[in-house]
């Protein structure tokens, strides 16, 4: 590890390198199309409301028939939501309409509520309504394409589709959505000590692998597509022969992400960036000035430019703060993605003392304040290793690297929900 980068420096170096790549495309069937991110901007060709309709139960009048003060007309037909328009009804009469209906044929253009008419049975059969000319002002019409029009952007590019873009996509007749290809990830976990999570007994010795289990569900969750190297030893040499075989297998493939864990760092059995530059790899930053998740390492492959190598620490809450902030950053990028902002709230208890110069990134909760603006407390536990606070917190807690900062003063915060798209 040479000196310390810039969290920013760091992830313009990697934004930079992701948008040299581009992800290959494909069409899904809209049912198939959650959690996928749209490859092109998409227009509607259709008009929402397809067609003039009613947005009440009531009755549809012509305008230019009402006049000012008390109206009577006879009711001469009805219309409900799946009728078509039909002929123009003859003059001086309402339309019974449902919500949804369409609008009746013949310069309909206004909807009257049926709470604000009075029903007078016709001696002759039928009825007609009664009302005030105020309440007959206009409205209650859905105009064909007030909504949307054809050539409306209905999604943009880097969307992830999300259940209620479907509705719009349904509603517009998109059944089969251009997405991007699925990231392909290689993810390798280091660490002599590991073993599998579903070990029954763990060695003395040893820990399960935690952070491997974590990485695997959160790529998913990004909409990866990964293949799990399992867990590489390092005890042997300062250049493991089994890391090499994994990594070139993950070159010859071309991963679009290589993802490892551990072996970053100063250790005697630290050796990832040695593997990675005998790899044919070009170290683009190892060591940024952040904490937890100091040493992590970013390299390209000029060999294989397809395949980028993101190396984070094996602290579990370090191989979290890796995914969160550089893991997702190069997917976001990688899929055309807006960058996301952080939100501000108030710190409502002590932050611990952090050294100047690191960015840190702590575990939180943030919660609604009594005048329901955010606060934010900074959860006890903050150990790199520990796991407990992490499972309770919602949400970083960023401090900046000049610090200073104390109970009452506002903090910037990315929620754990928002890890797919802030
Ligand atoms: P390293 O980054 O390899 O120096 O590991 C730092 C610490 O994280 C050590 O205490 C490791 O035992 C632990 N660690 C490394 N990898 C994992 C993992 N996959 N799951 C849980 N803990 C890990
Ligand atoms: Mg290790």
């Amino acid at each position: 590890m040479n000196s310390l980068i810039k969290y920013e420096d760091a992830i313009r170096i990697l934004r930079e390198s992701a948008r040299t790549r581009t992800l290959r495309t494909e069409k899904v069937p809209l049912l198939e199309s959650q959690n996928r991110v749209v490859a092109c901007d998409l227009n509607a060709e259709e008009c929402i409301p397809v067609y003039d309709n009613s947005a009440m139960d009531g009755f549809a009048l012509r305008s230019g028939e009402v006049v000012s003060g008390q109206n009577l007309l006879k009711v001469s037909e009805q219309r409900i939501a799946g009728d078509l328009p039909g002929a123009p009804p003859v003059n001086s009469v309402a339309v019974q309409v449902m919500t949804g209906a369409p609008m009746p044929n013949g310069g309909f253009d206004l909807v009257i509520k049926i709470e604000d008419v009075l029903k007078i049975a016709d001696p002759a059969g039928g009825y007609s309504i009664q009302f005030d000319s105020l309440r007959a002002s206009g409205g209650f019409v859905r105009k064909k394409g007030s909504d949307y029009k054809p050539g409306d952007l209905l999604v943009a590019r880097g969307t992830r589709i999300d259940p209620k873009m479907i509705l719009a996509l349904a509603a517009l007749g998109v059944s089969r959505v251009p997405v991007c290809k699925k990231p392909k990830v290689a993810l390798i976990s280091t660490g002599n000590e590991l073993v599998a999570f579903d070990e029954p007994r763990v060695p003395e010795g040893a820990i399960r692998n935690s952070t491997g289990p974590f990485l695997l569900e959160t790529l998913k969750a990004y909409g990866c597509e990964v293949r799990n190297f399992g867990i590489i030893g390092d005890e042997t040499s300062d250049h493991p022969v089994e890391f090499d075989l994994a990594l070139r297998s993950a070159l010859s493939e071309e991963f679009d992400l290589i993802l490892t864990t551990g072996a970053v760092s100063m250790g005697v059995h630290d050796f990832l960036r040695t593997s990675v530059e005998k790899g044919g790899g070009r170290i683009l930053f190892h060591g940024v000035a952040i904490r937890p998740g100091k040493p992590v390492l970013f390299a390209d492959f000029p060999d294989h430019p397809r395949t980028s190598l993101l190396g984070l620490p094996g602290n579990p809450v370090s191989s979290v703060v890796g995914a969160d902030f550089f893991v997702a950053p190069f997917l976001r990028t990688l899929f055309g993605m807006k960058e996301g902002v952080l939100f501000q709230g108030t710190l409502t208890g002590p932050v611990p003392e952090t050294p100047k110069g690191l960015r840190a990134f702590l575990r939180a909760r943030v919660f609604a304040l009594p005048d329901g603006a955010r606060g934010v407390e900074i959860l006890p536990g903050q150990g790199s290793f520990m796991i407990h606070s992490l499972s309770q917190a919602n949400a970083w807690a960023v401090v900046p690297e000049e610090g200073g900062i104390g109970e009452g003063d506002r903090i910037r915060f990315q929620m754990f929900s928002e890890r797919i798209d802030p």
